[in-house]
């Protein structure tokens, strides 16, 4: 009877991970087709200089716009894209999609010098060929490199660095900036940051969204603002959601500063309405 009631465990177990592994077989299928459809395109978050109060630059965030016009956030998919190999597929869209509205906004708005800062996936780093890539998203929309930027968590060097290292640099020496997204939440401390082909420090969220509340939040953010200078490295807050907050950002000469109280991202058109508007906070 203990056998038996064993085997009947199994079986349930068995159906759970059945149902399971079914939910990811019919999400791959519809990510697979999605990505042929070109359903994942990217939206643009400014990214406000606090010195002259404008717009410098678009972070492009990556949503799902599904045919019924529902929209899916990445944290949704990205997860599975990475785990089932599709994320590479899914990041040269994004490189390639966003150069080319870099293009669009270079022959609109001539003297601007927009930038747009594509996220990248530590997964995409296992391709050998991502430098090519990213090469031939530039040369295709014919724009500057410099004003592609691409972000990367600390996370990517907890494994292959030397390699990664060396992409990096490759990728840098084309005068491609290189962005630490959500810098202060990851594992592996200060020592590799003299080793990290990266200008920009992007402050976490967490930190920013407390930088008027918390005393705590408040120096870690003004620290990684001084830390940031000392090394020749610029720095922008995110998750920037009040007055104050900017503010407060703004007395401890933090750079730039990206968040929902400038504007949350936008599709392509808003944002071309955005800059037109000519706004200054
Ligand atoms: P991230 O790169 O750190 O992007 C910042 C996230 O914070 C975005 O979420 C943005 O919408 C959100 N955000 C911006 N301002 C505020 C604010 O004031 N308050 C709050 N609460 N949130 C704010 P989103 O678009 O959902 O993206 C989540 C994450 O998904 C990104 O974090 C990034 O890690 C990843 N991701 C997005 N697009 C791509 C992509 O194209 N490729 C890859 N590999 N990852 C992507
Ligand atoms: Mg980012
Ligand atoms: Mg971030
Ligand atoms: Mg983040």
């Amino acid at each position: 009877r203990a056998k038996q009631r064993g085997r009947g465990k199994m079986e349930v177990f068995d159906r759970a991970m059945q149902g399971t592994m079914l939910r990811a077989l019919k999400m791959e299928q519809e990510m697979r087709r999605a990505l042929a459809a070109h359903e994942f395109l990217p939206y643009f978050q400014p990214i406000v200089d606090l010195e002259s109060g404008r717009i410098a630059a678009f972070e492009a965030l990556v949503r799902w716009q599904q045919p019924g016009g529902q929209l899916i956030s990445p944290a949704e998919f990205i997860p599975l894209a990475e785990e089932i190999g599709l994320i590479n597929q899914l990041g040269r869209q994004m490189l390639e999609t966003s150069a080319q509205q870099i293009a669009a906004w270079q022959r609109i708005f001539p003297d601007q010098m927009l930038r747009v800062s594509v996220n990248l996936s530590g997964k995409q780093f296992n391709q050998p060929d991502l430098v090519e890539q990213i090469d031939a998203a530039i040369a295709l929309a014919g724009i500057e490199p410099g004003r592609l930027e691409l972000e990367i968590t600390e996370s990517i060097l907890m494994d292959n660095t030397d390699a990664i290292i060396a992409m990096l640099e490759a990728i840098r020496a084309r005068g491609i900036q290189i962005l630490m997204d959500d810098f202060g939440t990851g594992y592996s401390s200060l020592s590799y940051l003299h080793r990290f082909p990266s200008n920009v420090l992007k402050i976490d969220g967490s930190f920013v969204r407390q930088v008027t509340e918390d005393r705590f939040s408040r120096e870690i953010v003004r620290a990684i603002v001084l830390l940031a200078r000392n090394l020749g490295m610029a720095v922008i807050a995110e998750g920037v959601e009040t007055a104050e907050q900017l503010a407060a950002l703004r007395e401890m000469a933090c750079d730039f500063a990206q968040g929902y109280f400038f504007a949350k991202p936008l599709p392509a058109a808003e944002a071309t309405a955005l800059i037109a508007a000519n706004r200054q906070w």
